[in-house]
């Protein structure tokens, strides 16, 4: 029997793309191993920041060794940093002898045998259509937890921000077909699954490009209605097409669909949203977040924020600060701006220096830290059902859930409770995470 490893970088997507991959292989006789007994070592890889990329280099020079000892493994590159780089990791390293982009992952069950059959043989999987998409059937049933899974709705992205480079790697906006998806939580469901989250770069364009009329609180109802999952989240939103329609469902199935938003605004300026191609000013993104909170009163809202774009001048900064003031969201995810080859705002001139992106960023994740430290601590005392559906990382020997609106709870308990739902009290609140403990009712 062939061995495999994989090893996945990055986003939820990688994430669920290589479950599917896994799944695929396990269904093809393939057993997965540890990295060091596999013949076939798969680097689902990301490149939506330089740093990401890096990580994939500095792995495959650690297979260099390895390969000139041993003559193994086989290495695969998929995920969109193959789509960037993956012909330049090639020609460094002969024994990675498939490259694959994420459009492609439909093709590679019969790449990986061909990969076995003729030993000689390579294959690049990089077509240049940016709208076709090869998917692998079927649901995910090899996945990292096996009570929470994620469904991708839609590949790609047609925004075309200034500084993003999903457009070019991940290829344009394709909607999934409602039914197939409704198949796939379904089948989900019954493997097990309690919890799907409904992905996509912008999950709320979906159905933008099917006909009928079909869009994203249509196909929000219908999982929520017609599947039997339990707990139903989504990410990551687009504050320009997050409609009135969308959280009058979420309101509606309150039952399932989990209250919380993930709204990038990326900056407090209207200046730099400009110039980023956002295609929605601070007013706009205000009358979205009032929609939310309108109809979802006590919703969780995230959100994303860039520092140190081209041209942000520390008004500009200034008022991001002001933005996390007035929305105060229950997590930022904070990053410096990352130059990325071939999108627009690395071309620009008006690049802002490494240290003022750097004390900037620290500016942010402090402020933000008090912020979410206030919120959670003013969470002691509350009660909620929560999926308990890990152990907590850094074996701290504690269990993990999240609340209705997307916090983190770390509780004590046995491994026996994974996979349950329990009532839990809120006890303490820091910056990223709540502690809680198991109220009798869920023993
Ligand atoms: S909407 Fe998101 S994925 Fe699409 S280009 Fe903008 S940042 Fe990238």
């Amino acid at each position: 029997m062939h061995k495999f490893a994989i090893k996945v970088y990055g986003c939820q997507m990688n994430v669920y793309d290589g479950d599917k991959m896994k799944t695929a292989l396990v269904n093809m006789g393939w057993e997965e191993s540890p990295e060091d007994e596999a013949e076939l070592v798969v680097l689902n890889g990301c490149s939506i920041r330089d740093k990401a990329e890096q990580k994939v280099w500095s792995d495959l020079g650690r297979f260099a060794s390895r390969w000139k000892r041993e003559g193994r493994p086989t290495v695969a590159v998929t995920g969109c940093v193959a789509q960037r780089v993956g012909h330049a990791m090639a020609a460094r390293f002969p024994w990675v002898r498939l490259v694959a982009g994420p459009r492609h992952i439909g093709a590679l069950p019969p790449a990986l045998s061909m990969l076995v059959q003729d030993e000689e043989s390579r294959v690049f999987l990089m077509d240049d259509d940016p709208r076709a998409f090869i998917d692998l059937p079927g649901a995910p049933t090899e996945r990292v937890n096996r009570w929470r899974a994620f469904v991708t709705i839609a590949h790609g992205c047609d925004n075309f921000c200034s500084y993003c480079i999903v457009p070019y790697v991940r290829g344009r906006f394709v909607s999934r077909r409602p039914g197939e998806i409704l198949d796939e939580v379904r089948a989900l469901v019954a493997d097990g699954v309690l919890e799907v989250t409904l992905l996509g770069q912008n999950v709320n364009s979906y159905g933008s490009d099917l006909p009928d009329g079909y869009r994203f609180s249509s196909l929000l109802r219908n999982v929520a209605v017609q599947t039997g999952v339990r707990l139903l989240r989504f990410v990551t939103s687009h504050p320009r097409d997050f409609t009135p329609d969308i959280a009058d469902v979420m309101a509606a199935h309150g039952d399932v669909i989990c209250p919380s938003v993930n709204l990038p605004i990326q900056s407090g300026s209207d200046r730099v949203l400009k110039m980023m191609n956002r295609g929605y000013n601070l007013d706009q993104y205000r009358a979205a977040v009032s929609s939310i909170r309108e109809r979802l009163p006590g919703a969780g809202l995230t959100t994303d924020l860039i520092v140190g774009h081209p041209g942000e001048t520390d008004d500009d900064f200034r008022r991001s600060l002001d933005a996390l003031e007035e929305f105060r969201f229950d997590l930022v995810h904070s990053a410096a701006y990352s130059p990325r080859e071939g999108t627009s705002a690395a071309s620009r001139e008006d690049q802002v220096p490494g240290e003022v992106k750097m004390r900037r960023l620290n500016e942010v994740n402090a402020l933000q830290a008090r912020i979410a430290r206030e919120i959670n601590s003013s969470l002691v005392g509350s009660e909620y059902d929560i999926l308990i559906d890990d152990l907590a990382p850094r074996g701290s020997g504690l269990l993990q859930g999240r609340t209705p609106s997307d916090k983190v709870v770390l509780v004590e308990g046995g491994e026996e409770l994974l996979g349950r739902f329990a009532r839990v009290e809120i006890t303490g609140g820091e910056s990223w995470r709540l502690d809680g403990r198991l109220l009798p009712a869920s023993r």
